[in-house]
């Protein structure tokens, strides 16, 4: 299938050429006709799917033909996302996609000067892509008018949740028009966001899709064990006996990122980090230099990272585990990319236990262990006890997408207890044996409506891997979260 045959216009194919893309991704087959068509749209896709040009290119289109002109102060087409990140790398794709058309496009976000942002709201835009808080900033000043909205995208709804934005995306709601398109975009389905989409969605298509390239993917998964007080000289150890080229490295906090940071350059090895401390400037500095190969290893806080489009990187390493356990599965996205296999190692001390737990919960994976020698830890990482179908391997896609098991879930129900079982502890230095499937989180996923998770149909919505599998996440989430107390800085 072509990008000619799905109706798009002149110049978004000329531009589309010039890009290089010759074939739509699954969700821009059935995203494009669909926004091109008015219809709303519910879609579980991630970053990698392609879905920026899955709504960018359909809207685009609709705003060049509807020759209807955006007063002053009034926004077309508004697109929110999670971070200042997202917001540049969409903003990116809209300028790139509509290179050809005549629009006026601008993104916002907080933590920079608003006057510029207010000025150029003045004459009105197309498209303006935005943070939900600096959205309502320049809302309330009377700067930016939403009367006039056509369309609304939700990008990485859960995100946008995750980040306490609620109430903000409900003063949003309730300023934008009845009559409008809305497409929501999230890489989880919780409650809330189901709640979300019954109120703001009419009659939407429901599409899913798998990240580009993940057929042929394979990340080899592994956790070594050690005192969370040797992680830097671990970290440091493996690295040159290794010959690690880039590394993506996940940290919890803002201030341990740095610390990494710090103890990296230390000892002469090139380290950026983005967190949210950090201003935009150097952020995205950050990014670039890392992108282009300048920068060695980049150190990140989940939130900082979530969303950013770095291909093909052959290991991410998790310095500390996630507090909210699907986090793991985006920080290992990263890597195996475009068919490529990828390696993700976890240092993981005695205090993550938990948050273990809820990972392997999540992807139903016993994550095998090692340790290294030199860096035992004296503080022995107990068992996780998790009943897992398998060891090692790729994490089965239809958990880790639609399973929500979050270090901070509150709701959680218990699962039924089971004894942990001696196979599951790990030996030193050796892999842990593979055990049977459990009837509870073993098999294939299915949905309520039976149908094998990774495959929705047309017009479903499928919110939830096997009913034991979610709540065995929760209640393993549960648990973590007694452990983790109050969220870090991330
Ligand atoms: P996204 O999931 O929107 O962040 O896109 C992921 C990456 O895929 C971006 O670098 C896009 O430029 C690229 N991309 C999107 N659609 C296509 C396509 N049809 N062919 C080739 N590359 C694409």
């Amino acid at each position: 299938m072509s990008f000619a045959s799905l109706s798009l216009i002149d110049p978004l194919l000329r531009t589309l050429e010039e890009l290089g893309y010759d074939t739509p991704t699954p969700v821009q087959k059935q995203a494009i006709p669909a926004v091109l068509a008015g219809r709303d749209l519910l879609a579980a896709a991630q970053t990698g799917t392609g879905k920026t040009a899955g709504f960018a290119l359909p809207l685009l289109q609709h705003l060049t033909m509807d020759t209807a002109q955006a007063s002053a102060h009034a926004v077309r087409c508004l697109v929110l996302v999670p971070t200042r990140e997202l917001a540049e790398q969409v903003y990116e794709s809209f300028r790139k996609y509509g290179g050809k058309l005549p629009l006026r496009s601008y993104v916002a976000y907080g933590g920079v000067p608003m006057e510029p942002q207010i000025a150029k709201l003045r004459k009105g835009l197309d498209v303006l892509v935005a943070t939900p808080g600096r959205l309502l900033d320049l809302h309330r000043q009377g700067a930016l008018l939403l009367d006039q909205l056509q369309t609304l995208v939700l990008d990485e709804a859960d995100r946008m949740l995750d980040l306490g934005f609620s109430r903000d995306l409900d003063a949003v709601f309730a300023a934008v028009p009845k009559e409008r398109q809305t497409l929501l975009f999230s890489a989880t389905f919780s409650d809330a966001i189901r709640g979300m989409a019954a109120g703001l969605l009419r009659d939407p298509l429901s599409i899913q899709a798998s990240p580009r390239n993940t057929t042929a993917k394979a990340v080899r998964q592994h956790v070594i064990t050690t005192d969370k007080k040797s992680k830097p000289e671990l970290f440091l150890h493996l690295l040159r006996k290794r010959g690690w080229g880039q590394v993506m490295v996940f940290v919890k906090t803002r201030k341990g990122t740095d610390q990494l940071v710090a103890t990296l350059q230390a000892a002469g090895v090139s380290a950026d980090a983005i967190h949210g401390d950090k201003p935009q400037p150097a952020r995205l500095r950050a990014l670039e230099r890392f992108k282009s190969g300048q920068v060695q290893i980049l150190a990140a806080t989940d939130v900082a990272a979530r969303g950013l489009d770095i291909q093909a990187l052959p290991l991410v390493v998790n310095f500390d585990l996630p507090t909210v356990a699907e986090d793991y599965v985006h920080r290992i996205g990263r890597t195996g990319r475009a068919g490529a296999e990828g390696e993700a190692i976890s240092l993981v001390c005695a205090d993550e236990v938990e948050l273990l737990r809820a990972i392997e919960t999540l992807i139903r994976q016993v994550l095998p262990r090692t340790e290294e020698d030199g860096f035992e830890a004296d503080h022995r990482v107990p068992s996780t006890g998790t009943p897992a179908v398998q060891t090692g391997g790729k994490p089965r896609s239809g958990a880790a997408k639609q399973g929500t098991a979050r270090a901070n879930g509150k709701s959680a129900r218990p699962a039924q207890p089971r004894p942990a079982s001696p196979a599951a502890a790990p030996a030193r230095g050796k892999s842990i044996p593979a055990r049977p499937a459990r009837s509870q989180a073993g098999g294939a996923a299915r949905n309520p409506s039976g149908t094998a998770a990774g495959t929705l149909p047309q017009g479903k919505i499928v919110m939830a891997a096997g009913r034991g599998a979610k709540s065995a996440a929760k209640a393993a989430a549960k648990s973590a979260s007694k452990a983790g107390g109050r969220p870090p800085k991330r």
